[in-house]
């Protein structure tokens, strides 16, 4: 397989498929390559032969307090992953390539980059747009694919491919999760066992939203409320976030239905360093009740 590092050289490789009459699937991540990435690569293969995936850890995504400098790499065992799951090529570009000296555009989703997640980090979202906008035009691919673990990003994606009118279909995936319920996360890594331990409670009062909902209770606010209940029973866990929101738009919601998104974001206490924040969701299509017998 071709690590493609420049940008010249990746357009050249996919307009070779094209001419070729291939249909060509992008799966873009920041590599520390884990199930969860290869199930995005396995959708893609299913969808189509060609399937082009990048390694770009995004600095303009990290704030100046996150972990950009601790993030894992291993693009080596990366590679061999991919290769592994029959990708067509990898593209490793670097910082340079990527955001030359004197780079000064971003691209921006107003509003639903602001909430939930970008309360809390804020300028992330742009820089996500930014770089899939970049990475969408440098492949040029028929469709891409992102997880729903991390929602609120796939949902601006959807907006910004839809905005600008891009010629892309933009795929969502299942979250893929370990045999505790955690969701599978490159964060991961750096919980010990009790942070771990810890951290399967987030799972656990996903489910309880789901039964919740299922039992008939159509509030957010109770749905919310039962959810950090179990999280804050955890004395590692610190909540910074519980939403029940529309799926298609993060909007509030005077009262469950439709496709509804249950978000959670926690930070997670491990011994000897900073905090780390794990972020996981559900969605839930809510049934319309049947209407109160003898009504018309
Ligand atoms: P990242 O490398 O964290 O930027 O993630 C790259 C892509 O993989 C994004 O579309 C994520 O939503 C997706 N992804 C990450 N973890 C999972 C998971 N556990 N299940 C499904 N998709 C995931």
């Amino acid at each position: 397989v071709e690590v493609v590092t420049k940008i010249p050289r990746m357009r050249a490789v996919v307009d070779e498929l094209r001419r070729q009459g291939r249909r060509v699937g992008f799966v873009p991540t920041m590599g520390a390559l884990h199930e969860g990435h290869l199930s995005l690569v396995r959708l893609a293969k299913q969808r189509s032969a060609d399937v082009v995936a990048s390694i770009f850890v995004n600095p303009k995504q990290f704030g100046p307090a996150e972990d950009l400098a601790t993030y894992p790499r291993d693009l080596v065992r990366d590679c061999e992953l991919l290769v592994r799951e029959g990708v067509a090529s990898v593209f490793a570009p670097d910082g340079d390539e990527m955001y030359p000296p004197g780079f000064a555009t971003a691209v921006e989703v107003r509003g639903l980059s602001d909430i939930l997640v970008g309360e809390r980090r804020p300028g992330h979202f742009a820089g996500v747009t930014t770089v899939v906008l970049k990475l969408l035009d440098i492949v040029r691919p028929d469709f891409a694919v992102f997880g729903w673990k991390d929602a609120q990003q796939l949902v601006i994606v959807q907006r910004m491919v839809r905005d600008l009118d891009l010629p892309v279909e933009i795929v969502g995936a299942p979250t893929v999760r370990e045999a505790d319920g955690v969701a599978a996360s490159s964060r991961n890594l750096h919980l010990d066992e009790p942070a771990r331990r810890a951290a399967a409670a987030i799972h656990r009062s996903l489910q309880e939203a789901i039964r919740l909902v299922e039992s008939g209770e159509r509030s957010p606010q109770r749905v919310e409320e039962a959810v950090r209940a179990i999280l804050e029973a955890e004395p590692l866990l610190a909540v910074d976030s519980v939403k029940a929101v529309g799926a298609r738009d993060l909007a509030e919601l005077k009262r469950l239905g439709g496709l509804v998104l249950v978000l959670v974001s926690v930070r997670v206490t491990v011994e000897g360093r900073d905090p780390v924040v794990l972020i996981d969701n559900v969605r839930i299509e809510v049934q319309e009740e049947a209407p109160p017998k003898g009504s018309p």
